[in-house]
């Protein structure tokens, strides 16, 4: 008898959402956007790179993406930057040697995590590689151009500090280095010899202070960049961006910021 009155309350309660022109609307709402989120593949998180969640609409997911005075990418111009200070001294300790990561497509990039500390040290204090990942397209530009993709490895302190190493990408030889991440692209576990995915000149990089490219577009994030791009055939940029094709930020003003090069 109990039982009995409990269904008839839920079959009410059903009944009188179905017929609320306010709910229905609502519901007609999700299935619209859930309609949307399966045409991008947007299976995480509200925001991409195209329509209604693009860049220009990522305050709505975290307002520092929009009011945020020191976001990235950003231009970077030679001309314009002044001697990074002598102290400041980066030392580059990616892994020497290929170890076991695990490659997933986030629906944002294709983005590797590594096992193991190694990392940067940066004015002597310990950053850990957290992820690295690619964009489809190069987010930071060199005099307003663009190059074909780029590599940011994704480094933290025992503080929680971000450092981000940069390398952008161009077309020209085959790339040894990214053929196993290129075997890898629907995931799996890989062999990635990182320091083999940075240019040969490692003495020579841009710095400025910037933020995360994604949401949340957190900010105090150290950039560091190197100004020698490394090379991919066309084929493997096709590859990729079977992938991610347009999965760049576009370039934020520097507000005032000084950019840095070594
Ligand atoms: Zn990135």
């Amino acid at each position: 008898m109990q039982k009995v009155w409990i269904v008839s309350v839920l079959v009410a309660l059903l009944v009188a959402g179905c017929s609320s022109p306010k709910e229905e609307a609502s519901a007609h709402a999700v299935a619209a956007h859930e309609t949307h989120k399966s045409e991008h593949n947007f299976t995480k998180a509200h925001w991409g790179y195209e329509g209604e969640y693009d860049a220009a609409h990522w305050s709505l997911v975290n307002p520092e993406c929009g009011t945020g005075k020191a976001q990235s990418p950003i231009d970077l111009t030679p001309k314009q930057t002044v001697p990074m200070a002598a102290n400041h001294v980066v030392e580059f300790h990616e892994s020497t040697h290929a170890e076991l990561s695990h490659e997933v497509d986030n629906g944002h990039a294709i983005k590797i995590d590594p096992i193991g500390d190694e990392g940067i040290e940066l004015l002597g204090v310990h950053y850990k590689l957290l992820q690295f990942h690619f964009h489809g397209r190069s987010e930071h530009t060199v005099e307003g151009k663009p190059y074909d993709m780029e590599l940011h490895l994704v480094h933290q302190n025992a503080q929680g500090q971000l450092a981000v190493v940069g390398v952008l990408m161009r077309e020209g030889a085959h790339n040894n280095a990214l053929e196993d991440v290129l075997a890898h692209l629907e995931g799996g576990d890989l062999n990635v010899t990182v320091n083999d995915l940075l240019p040969a000149d490692k003495t020579h990089y841009y710095h400025y202070m910037g933020s995360l490219t994604t949401p949340p577009c957190s900010e105090n994030v150290a950039w560091y960049i190197f100004q020698e791009p490394i090379e991919l055939d066309a084929q493997q940029i096709g590859l990729f961006r079977t992938h991610h094709a347009n999965n760049f930020r576009p370039v934020q003003p520097l507000h005032g910021r000084v950019l840095e090069a070594k």
